[in-house]
């Protein structure tokens, strides 16, 4: 059994994939070929924002986002502190300060509360400049925007979106990576809509906001190639990877994203009375970037994840240590504030398989083996 099985979604697409990759070699357009404008329309489309730009992966996408609004040295960026790395180390690179915000117990994702009195707390200090949000949607879940975009509203902040995990969910039918003034997404192989090595995009409404992202992703060039306005980024999306992730996002359009969430839905039917399951608020799609189950503790979660091996079952810890444990952040002015629910659930959290090819029968082992162990 594989944690997200690429194989199985290879096979099912092959004939369109191959013969994408051929028309690739056989016209040798290996860099902004036609594909690429063809999947940014698509991408845009899909999400229903006025542009979409590709670029080499989803950390790229960030930094062109924080480049656009020329975040640097001196400003103070709320990022939550349960995410991937890549999250808060844009921010360091651009010279900013990550300031770490606890997270909801239910969703994973961002805790308003906790936000409003990171930032009081900056402007008070009065050391560091209110630049911006980056919510992050967690596990394909999408943060709290109706409310991240009152506070950001009322404190004149920024509000990006890292889509990352998020794309395919969606608030009210409003699409994830819509809902920052930009978000960002990912198409590492394992999230989901994945390419097959490393991608990204950049979403926005606002056209001001694309110029700038599409001269900073090409070495901040101007009107002409040779004219360089900004220190920018050579950061692209491979032809071959716009090719490859044209059926995809078909496929993820017409059934992946359905049965991410018919796995989910079993899991959810054969789990919930024995362990927490994910909580998803009324109106909220999640892409299921990850199935995350919280154990009774700590000790609870290691046994079950030693047992389901014993059998098996291949499980991941996302994540054992949130920004704010982490060795690099660790003279960031935001440490103190203290992170209960962060350091609960990286102890307690489990992440089970999902992806849109896991079996029905494989699932009902999975359930079956979980439940044989937390129920005694
Ligand atoms: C994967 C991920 C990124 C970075 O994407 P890459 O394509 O690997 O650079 C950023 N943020 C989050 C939340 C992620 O999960």
């Amino acid at each position: 059994m594989q944690f997200i099985y690429l194989k199985a979604q290879y096979i099912k697409l092959q004939s369109e994939i191959n013969r994408n990759i051929q028309m690739v070699f056989d016209a040798a357009d290996f860099i902004m070929g036609p594909q690429v404008e063809e999947l940014e329309r698509q991408l845009a489309d899909y999400v229903a924002v006025k542009h979409c730009l590709t670029c080499a992966n989803g950390t790229d996408a960030l930094t062109l986002a924080l480049m656009a609004y020329d975040v640097k040295v001196g400003d103070a960026v709320f990022v939550p502190t349960f995410t991937f790395y890549a999250t808060a180390e844009t921010v360091s690179l651009r010279g900013a300060t990550p300031i770490f915000v606890d997270i909801e117990l239910g969703t994973y994702n961002i805790s308003c509360e906790r936000l409003r009195e990171a930032i009081l707390y900056v402007k008070t200090e009065r050391k560091l400049n209110l630049k911006a949000i980056i919510a992050v949607d967690l596990f394909g879940l999408p943060a709290d925007y109706p409310q991240l975009r009152h506070i950001a509203d009322e404190y004149g902040l920024k509000l990006i979106e890292d889509g990352a995990q998020g794309f395919g969910g969606s608030i009210n039918g409003k699409k994830a990576c819509s809902f920052g003034e930009i978000a960002t997404t990912s198409f590492y192989p394992a999230k989901p809509l994945g390419c097959y090595g490393d991608g990204g995009a950049v979403f926005t409404d606002d056209d001001e906001l694309f110029a700038l992202m599409q001269s900073y992703k090409e070495h901040g060039r101007g009107g002409d190639k040779y004219d360089n306005l900004r220190v920018g980024l050579n950061s692209r999306l491979d032809t071959l990877q716009a090719a490859i992730l044209l059926p995809k996002l078909k496929a993820f359009q017409e059934f992946e994203l359905e049965a991410r969430n018919q796995v989910a839905g079993r899991y959810r039917d054969g789990l919930a009375d024995c362990l927490v399951v994910p909580h998803i608020p009324e109106g909220y799609v999640s892409s299921y970037a990850q199935y995350s189950v919280l154990l009774k503790d700590g000790q609870q979660r290691d046994r079950v994840q030693q047992k389901l091996k014993e059998k098996g079952i291949p499980t991941m810890i996302y994540y054992k240590k949130s920004m704010h444990q982490q060795t690099v952040h660790q003279g960031n002015p935001s440490i103190h504030f203290g992170f209960p629910v962060a350091e609960d659930i990286s102890k307690r959290i489990l992440n089970l398989p999902i992806h849109p090819y896991l079996e029905e029968e494989e699932q009902l082992y999975i359930i079956e083996t979980i439940r044989d162990f937390v129920s005694r």
